[in-house]
């Protein structure tokens, strides 16, 4: 099966990594070519367009930033709405609105081209040792035909329905469920530093009594070693998350109160601590409102 995949990133970078690895035939493109010279070191070949990527195969992978990127690298002359085979597949791992993957659905249908949308939890560091969770939606065929190569990017693979953006509306549910327990970390490490408990003790503590999960483990190791740089997952796409978390909640009407205080919070980061910051940096944030 020949593969191509679309986005170099953080993720993307690693994702495409593991195919590779995996032995399969992969065909990268990346807006900067640069960050594709590892991958083809590594046994990759490099596409000269997302359009030429996606012609050399049966199944695409895209892993961009946002719906805009994402658009941008599906239409016009170049892209791959019109170099994808009828029949062939398109896996979207994005993090993109519910409407934008409804959109991309349609679009391919017309051209008879096959989509799944199938976006993902974990950071890189989960990304590079092949460790994501992937959530999937589309036909069961279609999953059942990309289940080898999620198989080889990830620990487990979910799948949510037929609707292919109803795997949209969990993931941004899942990253608004993210921001509220770093929320709610960074919150109590404050009191309990200004109250002369080490952030990390209080770490200790909780993560070996009722929070002993993977995301309290990881993202309170970030908060209690103030490591918000490099980012594994840059505030800016933290509030897009958000941003997209409450349009879909706008259209269902439901309030969600709580969503509208993280994305403040991650604004407020943003502004004063750069775009380069993980989006955990609002911990910084709260320890700052506090005087710390
Ligand atoms: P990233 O490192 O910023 O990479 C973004 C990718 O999108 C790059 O390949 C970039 O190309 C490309 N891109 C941006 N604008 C573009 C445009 N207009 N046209 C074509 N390509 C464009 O981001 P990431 O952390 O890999 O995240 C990628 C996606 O995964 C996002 O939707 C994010 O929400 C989601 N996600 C991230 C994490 C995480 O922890 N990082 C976890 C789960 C899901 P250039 O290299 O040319 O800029």
């Amino acid at each position: 099966m020949k593969i191509g995949f679309l986005g170099l990133g953080q993720m993307g970078a690693a994702i495409a990594a593991n195919l590779v690895r995996a032995r399969h035939d992969v065909v990268v493109w990346n807006r900067s070519a640069e960050k594709a010279r590892s991958l083809v070191d590594a046994g990759a070949t490099l596409a000269a367009s997302p359009r030429d990527a996606a012609t050399a195969s049966d199944v695409v992978f895209s892993m961009l930033a946002d719906d805009a990127a994402l658009n941008a690298v599906l239409s016009g002359e170049d892209g791959v709405l019109a170099g994808l085979k009828a029949g062939a597949l398109h896996v979207s791992m994005s993090t993109i609105a519910v409407a934008t993957a409804g959109d991309v659905a349609a679009r391919h249908a017309e051209r008879r081209q096959r989509f799944l949308s199938a976006p993902v939890f974990g950071r890189p560091e989960a990304a590079a040792a092949a460790k994501l969770f992937v959530v999937a939606a589309g036909t069961a065929a279609d999953l059942e035909s990309a289940r080898p190569l999620f198989e080889a990017i990830s620990q487990r693979v979910f799948y949510v329905g037929e609707t292919p953006s109803t795997a949209n509306l969990v993931k941004l549910c899942g990253n608004f469920m993210i921001l509220a327990a770093i929320e709610a970390m960074a919150e109590a490490m404050t009191l309990a530093e200004k109250g002369g408990v080490p952030k990390a003790k209080l770490l200790e503590v909780l993560t070996g009594t009722l929070f002993d999960a993977p995301l309290f483990r990881t993202y309170g190791t970030i908060l209690a070693e103030e490591k918000f740089r490099p980012a594994g997952f840059a505030a800016p796409l933290g509030l897009k998350d958000m941003r997209l978390a409450s349009q879909a909640a706008e259209g269902e009407r439901v309030p969600m109160p709580l969503l509208s205080l993280l994305r403040d919070h991650l604004l407020q980061t943003i502004a004063t601590e750069g775009e380069d910051i993980d989006w955990s940096g609002i911990g910084r944030t709260i320890a700052r409102n506090a005087g710390l």
